[in-house]
């Protein structure tokens, strides 16, 4: 009973090691995945960003041409107007002056408005277009380590599980369909027994119970939480009675 007690947990050491591995195997390729998912996200923003600024520079350029066309005819109203005599004339083009920078001024303000835009869209580029380079920079890294921890893993793995179809083999057979009946609900099968309780499901063992894993004849199992219980051979009291 000892010798298969030590089986299962040597098992159960196993056991948990190639949960550990298979967690590292699956997860990482999921890590990688999202870092790259969501470069590609800053990516399409970045480009949408670029898109705008493109369109406001085009729009910055029509607009200024229609600056430069507005002043010029005020230029030449302007101009005009020194030689007009005309009281009526004079007038009329004045006020044709008038409404001629009105639309200049507003223009300009446009303008102004557009290079605004402009700045604070250069700015979020910029931003952006830094924490890509960080965010590119971190999953290459993460890929070079990555590929020596997923290599270390299916090793280990592979080595791990040899093992434990060994020693499943030299367990007995009624035992190792409990234990991984219990290792399936509870995530582990054996519990050492502390001060008197599971340490599974920190339960009280009746005292006889207790007695019977000290003595390690049988199979003593929690009433509480079905774990196997063991107890560590440093804690059980030596059969002279000093404790
Ligand atoms: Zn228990």
């Amino acid at each position: 009973m000892k010798e298969q007690l030590q089986l299962l947990m040597r098992l159960q050491d196993i056991d948990i090691q190639v949960d550990q591995q298979e967690a590292i195997l699956e997860q990482l390729p999921q890590e990688l995945q999202e870092m790259a998912r969501n470069l590609v996200s800053l990516r399409h923003e970045i480009s949408e960003t670029q898109e705008t600024m493109a369109s406001i520079e085009i729009e910055l350029q029509t607009k200024e041409s229609e600056l430069t066309v507005e002043q010029e005819k005020i230029k030449r109203s302007e101009r005009r107007l020194l030689n007009i005599k005309n009281i009526k004339e004079h007038e009329a083009l004045s006020r044709e002056i008038r409404l001629g920078k009105k639309v200049a001024g507003e223009i300009e303000e446009i303008l102004l408005d557009l290079m605004n835009r402009f700045e604070q869209l250069k700015k979020a580029l910029e931003k952006k277009q830094a924490e890509y380079s960080d965010c590119e920079n971190t999953l290459v890294n993460k890929k070079t380590q990555s590929e020596k921890i997923l290599l270390d893993a299916t090793k280990a793995l592979e080595s791990l599980k040899a093992e434990q179809q060994k020693l499943a083999e030299n367990v007995n057979k009624e035992h190792y369909k409990r234990y991984t009946m219990v290792r399936k609900q509870r995530g582990n099968a054996i519990a050492e027994m502390v001060n008197g309780s599971c340490d599974g499901c920190h339960i009280a063992i009746p005292p006889q119970m207790g007695l019977q894993v000290l003595r390690q004849l049988e199979f003593i199992y929690c009433p509480n939480c079905h774990r196997i219980l063991y107890v560590k051979p440093e804690n059980i009291p030596s059969p002279n009675g000093a404790q």
